[in-house]
């Protein structure tokens, strides 16, 4: 079956705040039928107002990803427009850690959104026609101190959906990937949250500290917040990504993106690591710090 006719249907991950609910306003706003969903449906209930449906969706639980999907399915025929959002930085130390947070972060991150593309897939390629629009970041091409693992997730974003757009674009459906810089949503407190109290006298314990600063710095009024935007801003991208005939590969969001992946890209790691030095302190006995 070619893609006339195929359902043109959004469904958006992790609707409750930001890039998400931005993007489920900006899109039922014009037209688009949107299923918003958010972990905690409540979360989202103003956005029925706003003419979207609304699915409860956690992307860390497999009979929730399952449910939502089938319920489109079972009224729409298929989804048409997969937006993968959902998705928060674990920051803190990369030895210091929990595991059980690193596995939370790549399930949230990572296996969620590939688990959503798996489910969404079979209907895509039956109707010929289908969007998946994953949200990577500059993070995706770069990495801050203190935020390895979020990053970690975000490269992964970034080779899974190369390899996917390549696999599935002979069946109709395109991926795009969305990188924004510095966008005000709560992405920034939910980063700071994640770390938890500092461990007092740790070796990471004034490391991590600057991290949380950095962070809030960065999103509050830092020069690169003026190089940065609001969630509407990522939301227009992404209606121009599913709108256009032949969507690119990647957009960059905010000249804070363009500016930081350009840097990274055309400086050495040496010149890299000394101007993240401006912003980070470096952990260990060489700059006062404790071993233990
Ligand atoms: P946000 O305001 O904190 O929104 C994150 C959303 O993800 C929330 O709705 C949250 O829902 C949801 N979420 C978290 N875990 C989930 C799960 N297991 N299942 C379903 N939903 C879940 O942050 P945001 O900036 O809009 O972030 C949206 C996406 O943009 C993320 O993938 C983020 O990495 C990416 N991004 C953000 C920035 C930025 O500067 N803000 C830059 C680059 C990329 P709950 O309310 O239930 O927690």
């Amino acid at each position: 079956m070619s893609g006339i006719g195929a359902s043109r249907v959004v469904l958006i991950t992790g609707c409750s705040s930001g890039i998400g609910r931005a993007t489920a306003e900006r899109l039922a706003g014009r037209g688009w039928t949107v299923y918003a969903t958010a972990r905690k449906v409540e979360d989202v209930a103003d956005l029925e107002r706003r003419g979207c449906r609304l699915l409860p969706l956690d992307v860390t639980d497999e009979g929730s990803m399952r449910s939502a999907i089938e319920e489109v399915e079972k009224a729409e025929g298929s989804v048409g427009v997969l937006v993968n959002n959902a998705g928060y930085s674990q920051s803190g130390a990369v030895e210091a850690v929990p595991m059980e947070k690193v596995r939370c972060q790549f399930e949230t991150n990572v296996f969620g959104l590939v688990r959503m593309c798996q489910l969404v897939l079979p209907g895509m390629r039956r109707q010929g026609y289908g969007r998946i629009v994953n949200l990577s970041s500059m993070g995706g091409k770069l990495t801050f101190p203190g935020g390895g693992y979020y990053h970690a997730t975000k490269h992964a974003v970034e080779a899974l959906s190369d390899a996917l757009r390549f696999e599935v674009t002979g069946f109709g459906v395109k991926v795009v990937l969305i990188e924004p810089g510095i966008i005000r949503t709560g992405y920034a407190e939910a980063a700071v949250d994640s770390m938890g109290e500092p461990e007092t006298g740790g070796p990471y314990a004034a490391f991590d500290a600057a991290v949380a600063r950095a962070t809030r710095e960065t999103y509050e009024r830092g020069p690169l917040a003026r190089l940065g935007g609001g969630p509407e801003t990522v939301a227009g991208v992404i209606e121009r990504a599913i709108s256009t005939e032949k969507p690119r590969a990647r957009y960059a969001v905010t000249p804070s993106a363009t500016l930081l992946m350009t840097l990274r890209r055309i400086m050495p790691d040496r010149a890299w690591d000394a101007f993240l030095r401006s912003s980070f302190p470096r952990p260990g006995r060489t700059n006062g710090g404790s071993a233990s």
